[in-house]
């Protein structure tokens, strides 16, 4: 598996997936926003910016551009990975408020406006208003991704806010299980392994 694999969409919130993007699924860490193409693909993935506009953005960055981007993107994602694995696991207190400087910063530099576009239904068109963001550099390519480290922080009560159990795993994931009861990442990757181990266990002792 290397970053060329499609990433890790298990956090069941899109700021943990963010945060998931460099993981140690099987045996070697792969990071899948290790560059700039690995940044457009994660971002198309993640279905935060439309695929004209990656392509757009491709076409017009000057050499290593996007690689530049990138850096950016994993320097953020490691700041709030920090203020995740320190807030998780009970309701985020007022005070934390000061540590999101940096994230209302990026939030600033945001250019959206509105726009009315028609949708056809059975009933004939109807008209949408539709939220647009202006992409005037690659930098713009973080916006998405604060909006959406902004709204986490905004609605994902953090008591549910867990690391997967596997001993070796760095994994998050927001906990949305009736009796919030997830341990695991996914079972294909951590909960069989633990399952098998257990069983083992079992075997041994018997
Ligand atoms: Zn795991």
């Amino acid at each position: 598996m290397d970053n060329h694999s499609p990433a890790l969409f298990l956090g069941d919130a899109l700021a943990l997936d963010f945060l998931n993007s460099v993981a140690t699924p099987i045996d070697t860490p792969v990071d899948w926003i290790e560059d700039g193409e690995g940044l457009l693909r994660w971002l198309e993935q993640a279905n935060l910016v439309p695929r004209e506009t990656l392509e757009s953005l491709r076409a017009q960055a000057l050499p290593g551009e996007l690689d530049n981007v990138a850096d950016q993107a994993r320097n953020l994602r490691e700041w709030f990975r920090t203020f995740v694995r320190e807030h998780k696991g009970r309701q985020l207190k007022p005070d934390a408020l000061a540590e999101l400087e940096p994230l209302n910063r990026l939030l600033e530099r945001d250019e959206g406006y509105g726009r009315v576009v028609a949708r056809q239904t059975d009933e004939g068109a109807v008209f949408d208003f539709q939220t647009m963001r202006k992409w005037r550099s690659p930098e713009a390519l973080l916006l998405p991704v604060g909006e959406a480290l902004g709204r986490f922080v905004c609605t994902e009560d953090f008591s549910n806010v867990k690391a997967c159990e596997g001993p070796s795993c760095t994994l998050l994931f927001a906990d949305h299980t009736r009796g919030y009861r997830r341990r695991w990442c996914s079972m294909a990757l951590c909960g069989n392994r633990a399952k098998q181990a257990a069983h083992r266990h079992r075997i041994r002792q018997a």
